[in-house]
C-alpha cells in the first residue's frame, strides 16, 4: 500500500517535470527540498523509504532530535537549515545539517567561518534575501546583498553557492522570485531556492533550482508556536 506522504511526494516531483519544460527548463536541474519541520520521523520515513534523500528543517535542536538516526538508516540523506539562526547554535547546526539556506547577517557568517576553522569542514550556505524588505523578517536588503555576499566569501571564505528568500505573505511572489534570480545572477551564483507548496511551480518558472515543499508533501501543520525560534 502507498502511503499518502509518498503519494503526494511523488504528484510533487510529477508537477516538477512537467513545469520545468513549459519554461524551457530541465526537471534534473530542480531539486526539491521536502520540508518536514514539525512532522515526527515516523511521519518523514516514507518519503525516505520512497527513494527522497533531501529534506529541510528550520530549527537546529529539532533537527538533532530526529535527523541522526535518519541519517545514518538512510544514507547520503541531506539535510538544509531554512530557518533563522542564532549564532550560538552554529556549533549544533553543524552537527546535523549539510546546508544552510538562511546565512543573512556579517555576525553570523563570522560564526560559520570559525566553526568550519575549529571543525575542518566546510558548509556550504545560500545567502537569505528579504525581498519584500518586511522589518520582521529575516534575511539581507536586496540592496546589501551584493557586498554582503562579496564578504562571505572574500573575507570568510565562505562557499555560498546560492540565494534563498520567502517572499511577502499576500502578493503575487513572481516579482519577488524574478528579483532573487537576478541577484543570483549577477553575483555569478548557480543555486536560487525559492518556492513552497502554495507556489513552486511559478518559482520553477522564475528559474528556482531548489523548491521548498512541507504541507504539499507531509500535510497541514498545527499552528507554529510564534516565540520559538532558533
Ligand atoms: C515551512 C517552510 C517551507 C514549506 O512551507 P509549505 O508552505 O508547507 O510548503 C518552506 N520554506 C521555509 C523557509 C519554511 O519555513
Amino acid at each position: 500500500m502507498t502511503s499518502t506522504v509518498e503519494q503526494n511526494l511523488l504528484a510533487v516531483l510529477a508537477e516538477i517535470a512537467s513545469a520545468a519544460p513549459a519554461w524551457g527548463r530541465d526537471p534534473r536541474d530542480i531539486s526539491l527540498v521536502a520540508v518536514s519541520k514539525v512532522f515526527t520521523a515516523n511521519h518523514i520515513e516514507p518519503a525516505l523509504v520512497a527513494g527522497h534523500r533531501l529534506f529541510g528543517e528550520n530549527k537546529v535542536q529539532e533537527a538533532l532530535d530526529k535527523w541522526p538516526a535518519l541519517k545514518q538508516r538512510y544514507p547520503l540523506t541531506k539535510l538544509h537549515l531554512i530557518g533563522p539562526l542564532q549564532t550560538n547554535k552554529v556549533g549544533k547546526a553543524f552537527e546535523v545539517f549539510d546546508l544552510i539556506e538562511t546565512l543573512d547577517r556579517p555576525k553570523l557568517a563570522r560564526a560559520i567561518a570559525n566553526q568550519m576553522e575549529k571543525t575542518g569542514r566546510k558548509m556550504p550556505c545560500f545567502v537569505q534575501v528579504n525581498t519584500g524588505e518586511e522589518p520582521q523578517k529575516a534575511g539581507i536588503s536586496p540592496t546589501e546583498a551584493d557586498d554582503f555576499i562579496k564578504q562571505c566569501r572574500a573575507d570568510f571564505q565562505i562557499d555560498v553557492q546560492g540565494v534563498m528568500a520567502i517572499p511577502p505573505a499576500g502578493v503575487e511572489p513572481g516579482p519577488h522570485f524574478a528579483l532573487l534570480k537576478k541577484i543570483a545572477d549577477r553575483n555569478g551564483l548557480a543555486c536560487c531556492s525559492m518556492g513552497m507548496s502554495a507556489d513552486y511551480p511559478i518559482a520553477i518558472q522564475f528559474g528556482a533550482t531548489h523548491v521548498r515543499v512541507g504541507s504539499g508533501i507531509f500535510g497541514q501543520r498545527p499552528a507554529p508556536k510564534l516565540s520559538q525560534t532558533n
